[in-house]
């Protein structure tokens, strides 16, 4: 018996022949385990798909209520059996709902961790790390120049910049589905308790999270707020609608985005990003070698990111370690989602536009 027999990469994503199903398929497939709601991870159109409640939901909102053939929902800790394997969902610590599947058949265990992080998040439960054979880890900052900087640190630079140029909006760019809801929540932390303005592709997730139980406090859509009263406000709009038109109607806006990828400059110039944010919702390198550790892992698959420098670590540590080379998982989709999802600039832009001097006219 080889660990391949239960789980193994394929071009359609991660495929357990036991067990005849797939998780976090990249393709339409009969059966799907996914681990989370972001696109490149919960794709629509599977026959029957495992997940958690939230995941399923965050699935229904995007995708409309028939996303899938047939669902069936795993809470934390809970176990269910297909074909002969065991398949439990634990805490992943990523987004609201992610979960690790644990799968169990024959005495081996594998965990599939789909993205994690073992940070602390106010939005969802923390990393649980799982006893297993083979640990199934991303890899997406799986470079030991990658460490996350505190997270409430970052977030007081915004609150900082507010309090110093009261004048001007600060437009925060943050993924739609995880990061700018758990950037609302550390505002809150952080003690900025004035209304949030969102863009309205964030409207529904951000309903949900606050239906799940999360206090954001005042949160508004800014579509058709005043230019005016932008002043000083802090704006959450998805990535994409920093780089838009949709910016130029805000006050002097102040651009910041949460982000992993802010800790590399160049990313922050080339989007021209004022206010660069590192908070991430992916496990730095300490993040990363902790977890697969606690793990006790005796084998290390990597499935996206950079892989070799994880797998060369293992290696150091005794551990098998193979990179899997997985295609179609990136957090960029979110960005081409976001785009996709753009609405209009948020107040009459022809009479506010002369109202406000140096607001970008050329
Ligand atoms: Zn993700
Ligand atoms: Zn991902």
């Amino acid at each position: 018996m080889r660990p391949e027999d239960l789980l193994c990469p394929s071009p359609k994503g991660l495929y357990s022949p036991a067990g005849d199903f797939y998780v976090d398929p990249v393709r339409a497939v009969p059966r799907a385990l996914i681990t989370h709601g972001h696109s490149d991870h919960a794709r629509r159109g599977h026959g029957q798909v495992l997940a958690t409640r939230e995941t399923l939901d965050l699935m229904a909102l995007r995708y409309g209520a028939n996303f899938a053939g047939a669902t069936q929902a795993l809470a934390y800790g809970e176990s269910v059996d297909i074909n002969g394997v065991r398949v439990t969902a634990h805490p992943a610590g990523h987004v609201l709902g992610s979960a690790q599947m644990a799968l169990d058949w024959r005495g081996l265990t594998i965990v599939a961790s789909g993205d994690y992080k073992d940070a602390a998040d106010p939005t969802c439960a923390p990393f649980a790390p799982v006893r297993c054979h083979v640990f199934i880890s991303e890899a997406t900052f799986g470079l030991p120049v990658f460490r996350h900087p505190d997270a409430a640190a970052e977030t007081a630079k915004l609150v900082n910049s507010v309090g110093l140029f009261p004048e001007r909006a600060h437009i925060l760019g943050a993924y739609s589905l995880g990061k700018a809801q758990r950037m609302m929540a550390l505002l809150r932390q952080a003690g900025h308790a004035a209304p949030l303005y969102v863009h309205g592709a964030l409207t529904e997730i951000t309903d949900y999270y606050e239906a799940k139980g999360m206090a954001l406090g005042p949160i508004r859509p800014v579509k058709g707020v005043a230019k005016a009263e932008l002043a000083g406000a802090i704006v959450i709009a998805p990535p994409m609608a920093l780089t838009d038109v949709w910016t130029r109607n805000f006050p002097d806006p102040v651009t910041a985005f949460a982000s992993g990828w802010m800790r590399v400059r160049a990313r922050a110039r080339q989007r021209g990003i004022e206010l660069p944010l590192v908070v991430s919702d992916h496990a730095d390198w300490d993040g990363l070698t902790a977890s697969v550790a606690a793990t006790g892992c005796e084998e290390l698959w990597v499935t996206h990111g950079a892989e070799d420098a994880l797998v060369h670590w293992a290696g150091t540590r005794g551990l098998r370690a193979r990179p899997l080379h997985m295609v179609g998982y990136a957090e960029e989709d979110e960005d081409a989602q976001a785009a996709a999802e753009g609405e209009p600039p948020p107040a009459a832009a022809e009479g506010e536009a002369e109202a406000g001097a140096g607001d970008g006219a050329p």
